[in-house]
C-alpha cells in the first residue's frame, strides 16, 4: 500500500500548521464568531484584555467566547501535603495540586466563565459523548522550577495553538489559544509556589490541559456540550536515560496513524490503541515502539516522541533527519520544532551565526532535513558505518538517546559517541535544559516564559 498524498483542505494551508493562518482556518471552520477576538500574537500579559468591541446585531446569536479575565476563583479549604521527592506517591502520577481550572461550553451560549476551583472528580453522565466516541483531546506541558529560582513554561503558546487544532479535528468547540494560555498561567501561578518549591530546582510539574465532550446525548453527533479543564500533576524527576533507550519497531499488522486519520492531532483516540504494542515492548525489555508506516516501513515516531537520526549520506555529508509533517501522520512536537530551529541556527554552517565547518559547540556542522525515510535507510547506514546517533524528543521523555532498534528479528545498534548519549543529542539537550530551567546564560530566552508566583 503506497502512502496516499493528501492535499490539505482550503488551498494548501494545513490544519497541522501552528501558524496564525492555520488557527484562523480552524476558527473559521468551527466558530467563526471567535475569529475576531482571537488576536493571535504570541504575547500574554497579566493585565486584563482591552474592552472588546460590541458585536453588531446579526441574526445569529452571539456566543460567549472563552475569556480568562472572567475567571471565578474558589480556593481549597483542605489543602493537601506535597509528596516528598523520591516517594512512591510522587512516582504514582496520581497526585495533582490543590486546584484545577475548568470551563464549560454549550452550543446555545458558548463558553461559561472559567473557574479556578479545588481539584476533584468531575461528574459526567454515563451517556457522555467522550466516554463512547473518543471526543477527547489534550496537551502535555511542564512547569519547570529553574536553577535561578524562577518558574517557567516552555513555548506554551504552541501547545495552546495545537490544542485548538486537535479540538477542531474531533468537533470540539474552538477558543482563543491566548485565553487558554492565561488560564494555564493562572493555575501555575496559584499552585506553583507550594507544589514546586524553590528547593526543587531542576524538577517540574506536568500540566495536562484537556477537553472532553460532556454532552449527555448518546447519539453519534457533533457534541453540544464540552468541558475544558487543566490540571497539574506531580511527576518524579526525569529518569536517567543514560545508556540510551531501546526501541522495538512496530509489526506490519499494526500502525499508529494513517493518511486521512488523526495522527497529527493530540486526540486520546491515538493513544489507547497503542497500549497493546507498548505493553508488549516493555515485556520484551524495550522502552518504546518505533512506529513504522506502510510497506516501505516509513519511520514516523517513537512512542509519543518524535524521532531523529544523525547519519552521513553515501556522498559524505552529515545530516540531522526527522520525518516531515506532510502526510499528517506525525505529531508536530514543540520539542521537535525547537530542536529543528536550534539546529538550523547553531549547527548548520550555512546559518548566519556559524561561520565555519565547525559550529560554536565544536560539533561538525550538519544539514537539517525533514523528509520521508525508512527503517531500511537506517539499517543500511548502520551496516555501512554511516549511522552517527539517534534520539527521541518530546516533552515527556525530553531528549532521549537511542542505543538500539529491534526490527524483524535483528538488532540495529546505534552508536552513542559520548558513552551515555550521542554528541548532538547531548548538546541539544543541554541547550534546551538551559532555556527550560534558566541556566547556562539562557535565563531570559524568549522561549522560556517566567510565571509570577502568587
Ligand atoms: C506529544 C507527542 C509528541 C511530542 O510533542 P511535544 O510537543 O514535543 O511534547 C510527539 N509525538 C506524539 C505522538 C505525541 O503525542
Amino acid at each position: 500500500m503506497a502512502p496516499i498524498a493528501l492535499t490539505p483542505p482550503n488551498g494548501g494551508e494545513s490544519v497541522t500548521d501552528l501558524t496564525h493562518a492555520g488557527i484562523e482556518q480552524a476558527l473559521l471552520k468551527s466558530a467563526p464568531s471567535q475569529l475576531k477576538s482571537a488576536s493571535l500574537t504570541n504575547s500574554i500579559t497579566a493585565t486584563p484584555p482591552p474592552e472588546r468591541e460590541t458585536q453588531p446585531e446579526t441574526t445569529e446569536p452571539t456566543l460567549a467566547e472563552l475569556d480568562a479575565s472572567k475567571i471565578q476563583c474558589t480556593y481549597s479549604e483542605s489543602p493537601r501535603s506535597v509528596p516528598a521527592v523520591g516517594s512512591a506517591e510522587m512516582a504514582s502520577q496520581k497526585v495533582c495540586t490543590d486546584h484545577m481550572v475548568q470551563a464549560r461550553w454549550t452550543v446555545e451560549s458558548g463558553w461559561d466563565a472559567p473557574t479556578l476551583q479545588p481539584y476533584g472528580p468531575i461528574a459526567l453522565a454515563p451517556t457522555a459523548s467522550c466516554l463512547h466516541y473518543a471526543t477527547e483531546c489534550f496537551e502535555g506541558m511542564k512547569l519547570y522550577r529553574g536553577h535561578d529560582g524562577k518558574l517557567r513554561l516552555f513555548r506554551p503558546e504552541l501547545n495552546c495553538k495545537r490544542m485548538l487544532m486537535s479540538t477542531n479535528r474531533i468537533a470540539l468547540p474552538a477558543f482563543d489559544p491566548k485565553e487558554l494560555l492565561k488560564l494555564i498561567v493562572k493555575l501555575c501561578a496559584t499552585d506553583g509556589k507550594k507544589w514546586l518549591p524553590k528547593d526543587r530546582a531542576g524538577q517540574f510539574l506536568y500540566i495536562r490541559p484537556t477537553m472532553i465532550a460532556s454532552d449527555p446525548a448518546l447519539g453519534v453527533e457533533r457534541p453540544k456540550e464540552a468541558l475544558l479543564f487543566v490540571i497539574l500533576c506531580c511527576f518524579a524527576p526525569m529518569g536517567d536515560m543514560s545508556g540510551g533507550i531501546k526501541l522495538l519497531a512496530s509489526q506490519d499488522d499494526m500502525c499508529r496513524a494513517w493518511p486521512g486519520g488523526f495522527g497529527y492531532a493530540k486526540v486520546g483516540a491515538n493513544y489507547g490503541p497503542s497500549l497493546v504494542a507498548q505493553g508488549e515492548a516493555r515485556k520484551r525489555g524495550y522502552h518504546q515502539i518505533l512506529w513504522l508506516f506502510g510497506e516501505d516501513c516509513t519511520i514516523t515516531e517513537a512512542g509519543a516522541s518524535n524521532f531523529f537520526v544523525v547519519w552521513r549520506t553515501k556522498e559524505g555529508s552529515l545530516q540531522l533527519v526527522t520525518a516531515d509533517l506532510n502526510g499528517r501522520i506525525v505529531l508536530d512536537g514543540v520539542t521537535r520544532r525547537s530542536i529543528l530551529e536550534l539546529a538550523r541556527s547553531r549547527l548548520n554552517s550555512e546559518a548566519p551565526s556559524s561561520s565555519s565547518a565547525t559550529t560554536e559547540s565544536d560539533l561538525e556542522s550538519l544539514e537539517i532535513v525533514e523528509r520521508k525515510f525508512n527503517i531500511f535507510d537506517i539499517e543500511e547506514a548502520a551496516r555501512e558505518g554511516r549511522l552517527v546517533e539517534a534520539f527521541a524528543a518530546g516533552t515527556a521523555w525530553f531528549v532521549a538517546p537511542i542505543s538500539q532498534i529491534h526490527f524483524r528479528g535483528k538488532d540495529i545498534d546505534v552508536p552513542m559517541a559520548k558513552g551515555n548519549a550521542g554528541a548532538y543529542a547531548s548538546t541539544i539537550r543541554s541547550w534546551l535544559q538551559g532555556i527550560m530551567w534558566g541556566s547556562d546564560g539562557m535565563e531570559s530566552h524568549e522561549w522560556g516564559r517566567v510565571i509570577d508566583e502568587e
